[in-house]
């Protein structure tokens, strides 16, 4: 983050494919650190204290601005859709977090709990981003905040509830084909972020959006399985492919309205 606003750059996904040749990591383990939210949604009978921390550092600092520049784009935008935002906890955490939906850990990587409406984000792995990034404010975090903030808003919005008690009942491809539409709309949630970010508050640099559209497209489900088992199944998707997330994340970009993100009506992803 540079003294002005937030900077935020492409190339982390490609840095983080590098990384896992480099270290010999499953590139999925690191990529799903960056991009996926963990519906994880096994109650715990006692919510133990999380341990929450004030954002000392500067990683923690890019966190709370990004969350708060959220906050200031959906007080504005969620009441044209008929509800008020109320604004989701952040917490910060390093190795493992216990919440409202579970444990969560370094290797769930950041997650959304719809439970304790808290947003969880991992510090350590974004320490270790920027460590080999040499670079504390990136579009990759930047994204990870507004797609979990995304999640919220279904949360609000009673989507996300809507969603689980259909996957109940779904199976398992029904299921990851509702997963894909909810991540999708979570996706382009942080591009109705990124419109007003840029427009409202000028805090986006020329060339981030490109940037960003290149990450979604590099952390697609097809993308992923392509690299790690060499083959394609459609029907394990649970976050949609390269070019859907591409497709859902420049929706938002460009509208800056969160009624055009519509997946759940949309016949194509
Ligand atoms: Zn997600």
């Amino acid at each position: 983050m540079g003294p002005g606003g937030v900077a935020v750059g492409g190339g982390t996904i490609l840095v983080v494919l590098l990384v896992s040749f480099l270290t010999g990591t499953n590139p999925l383990v690191l990529l799903n650190l960056v991009e996926t939210v963990q519906d994880v949604s096994v109650p715990q009978s006692n919510d133990a204290p999380s341990p929450t921390k004030a954002p000392s550092d500067e990683l923690g600092k890019f966190a709370s601005v990004v969350l708060t520049d959220t906050e200031e784009t959906w007080h504005v935008v969620l009441p044209r859709m008929g509800s008020n935002y109320e604004e989701p906890r952040l917490v910060l955490f390093s190795g493992a977090v216990r919440s409202a939906c579970g444990l969560g850990s370094a290797a769930v990587g950041p997650f959304y709990c719809p439970m304790d409406a808290k947003v969880y984000l991992d510090l350590s792995f974004f320490k270790q981003l920027s460590q080999r990034l040499g670079a504390p404010g990136d579009f990759a975090q930047a994204y990870v905040i507004a797609h979990e903030v995304g999640h919220h808003v279904q949360n609000l919005l009673g989507t996300s509830e809507r969603v689980h008690s259909q996957q109940r009942l779904a199976s398992t491809a029904e299921a990851n084909a509702l997963s894909v539409r909810m991540e999708l709309q979570a996706d382009c949630f942080a591009g109705v972020w990124g419109f007003h970010a840029k427009r409202d508050r000028n805090l986006i640099e020329p060339g981030d959006f490109e940037e960003g559209l290149h990450a979604a497209s590099a952390i697609g489900d097809d993308q992923l399985q392509h690299m790690s088992k060499g083959t394609v199944q459609p029907e394990s998707w649970t976050h949609g492919s390269s070019q859907q997330r591409t497709t859902w994340l420049r929706r938002g970009l460009e509208t800056g309205d969160p009624t055009a993100c519509d997946t759940f009506a949309a016949n194509r992803l």
